[in-house]
């Protein structure tokens, strides 16, 4: 027997699911949401945010080394990681209230438990047994890190999830993968002065992305101090007095303090009782939506990394929006998941829009190509051995800069903006006619030639 009935049940109180209770509930829907661990979900939690405070702090090491050029001495600084985990956690658990305390505003009701789907309009919660009626279901779960072959002493290794609770800073560490976490990691562990080995099965670093992005950043992140390992996967991993040996495919062995895997994320749907009512699964586990984020049963709706569509906090933020206006606000629209931009916050980091250049001489049967590399400017003084990147792939038949592509200090800040240009259609002479800012890194982009 249902207990209660409501409009809409959504499963998982991470950035789609968040957005879309609340905005559900100011359209006037009873709205309750499941969530079994923290309110925020993966980005808040164990993401983003945490991640960029981690990354801040390594960039304090760099503006240390950075200091000296430019006249200022500074003696007896100190790295003390426990600090900055315990900072680090205040804040997430500042934000979590806030999360909750804005669902529960909008008139959310939160249950701090797993949900699953028992039927096309019921959602059971299994520590209680309660069964709740629902017009509509929302799956909004997520994903969590893939752990790779069952090698020996996988156990042993580390995932994002831990990497923010360490008791101890790890001195040497591996990171295996070459997508945005890896890279990220790899980078965040150097910064603070970690011994760092990256080790990725491909021959380079994020597959995906514009081949000259890729070879500056593993460039970038050789001169850094990182051991590049291309081309190489993990065969066992054992502890030792005071570490790990890692033994590599080809039969070398590294040792460090941590091991984390950073090879991808599935879907959470096991046990979510999906197939069971007939949603439809595609072969990772991530569930099938159309354009509006509907499944296979009309009831049901997903939103999020648990459709594996485009991975990023904003993007389940706006599909959680996009479902709860059309289904509950009268007003339909969807998410253009075209032109998305996005950055990789290693060191230095990335922002990219648009085509990669391979991608825009599928797509254009001309494709005209500026780019540059350059000293910037705060390097001069400092002496840090780093080069900015600056790319853009213009469509020649028209003129249309289709992908914009920089690595550097700032290109994440950089990168917002050059989204709005492009997304407009903006041509290659719009960037020519608008006058530079000068001296920033940005007024590369418009003096291009
Ligand atoms: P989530 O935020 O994962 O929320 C899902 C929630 O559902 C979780 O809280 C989970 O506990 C809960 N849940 C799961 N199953 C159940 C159940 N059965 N019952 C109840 N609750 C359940 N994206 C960016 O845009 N920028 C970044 O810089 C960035 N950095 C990242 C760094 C890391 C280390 C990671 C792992 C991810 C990062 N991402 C970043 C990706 C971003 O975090 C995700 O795209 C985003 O959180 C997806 O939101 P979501 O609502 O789909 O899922
Ligand atoms: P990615 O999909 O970005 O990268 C996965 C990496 O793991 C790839 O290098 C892949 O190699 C490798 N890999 C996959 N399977 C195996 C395996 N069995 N053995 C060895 N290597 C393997 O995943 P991430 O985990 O880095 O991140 C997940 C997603 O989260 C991202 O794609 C992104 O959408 C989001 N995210 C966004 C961030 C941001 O916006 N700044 C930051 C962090 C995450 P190969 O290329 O050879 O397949």
């Amino acid at each position: 027997m249902s207990s209660k009935q409501v409009d809409l049940f959504v499963i998982g109180g991470g950035s789609g699911g968040v957005r879309a209770a609340r905005i559900a509930a100011q359209h006037g829907a009873k709205v309750m949401m499941a969530e079994e661990y923290r309110m925020g979900g993966t980005c808040v939690i164990r993401g983003c945010v945490p991640k960029k405070l981690f990354v801040h702090a390594g960039r304090y090491a760099h503006d240390l080394e950075d200091m000296a050029g430019f006249g200022w001495r500074v003696s007896g600084a100190e790295f003390d990681w426990l600090t900055l985990v315990a900072n680090k956690d205040k804040e997430i658990a500042r934000l979590e209230a806030i999360y909750r305390t804005n669902a529960e505003k909008a008139g959310v009701e939160i249950v701090a438990a797993r949900a699953v789907v028992a039927g096309p309009n019921t959602v059971r919660i299994p520590s209680t047994g309660e069964e709740i009626s629902a017009r509509h279901i929302l799956v909004a779960t997520g994903a969590k890190p893939a752990l790779g072959p069952d090698i020996p002493g996988r156990e042993l290794a580390i995932t994002s999830n831990e990497a923010f609770h360490l008791k101890r800073f790890p001195e040497r560490v591996l990171v295996q993968g070459a997508g945005y976490i890896a890279v990220e990691f790899a980078g965040l562990f150097r910064a603070l002065g970690a011994e760092t080995h990256l080790v990725y099965r491909g021959d380079q670093i994020l597959r995906g992305f514009d081949d000259d992005v890729r070879a500056h950043l593993a460039a970038e992140m050789t001169k850094a101090g990182i051991h590049l390992h291309p081309g190489v996967t993990l065969s066992r991993i054992e502890a030792i007095a005071g570490g790990k040996t890692v033994t590599l495919s080809g039969g070398a062995t590294v040792e460090v303090d941590e091991v984390m895997l950073a090879i991808g994320r599935n879907p959470n749907t096991a046990g979510l009782g999906l197939e069971a009512v007939g949603v439809t699964l595609d072969k990772i586990g991530a569930v099938e939506v159309d354009a509006a984020s509907r499944t296979s049963v009309p009831s049901i709706y997903a939103v999020g990394d648990v459709t594996n569509r485009v991975n990023l906090t904003p993007v389940a933020i706006r599909e959680g929006h996009a479902f709860a206006d059309t289904v509950f606000g009268g007003k339909a629209w969807s998410v253009d998941h075209s032109g998305i931009a996005s950055a990789v916050f290693s060191e230095p980091e990335i922002g990219t829009v648009g085509l990669t250049e391979e991608g825009a001489r599928a797509a254009c049967p001309r494709v005209d190509i500026y780019k540059t590399t350059f000293r910037p400017l705060k390097a001069t003084l400092s002496g840090r051995d780093t080069r900015v990147l600056m790319k853009l792939v213009v469509d020649a038949t028209d003129d249309r800069v289709v992908g914009c592509h920089i690595v550097g200090e700032g290109a994440s800040e950089m990168i917002q903006l050059a989204a709005v240009a492009i997304g407009m259609g903006a041509r290659k002479a719009d960037f020519d006619r608008t006058v530079a800012v000068h001296p920033t890194a940005a007024e590369e982009l418009v003096t291009l030639r």
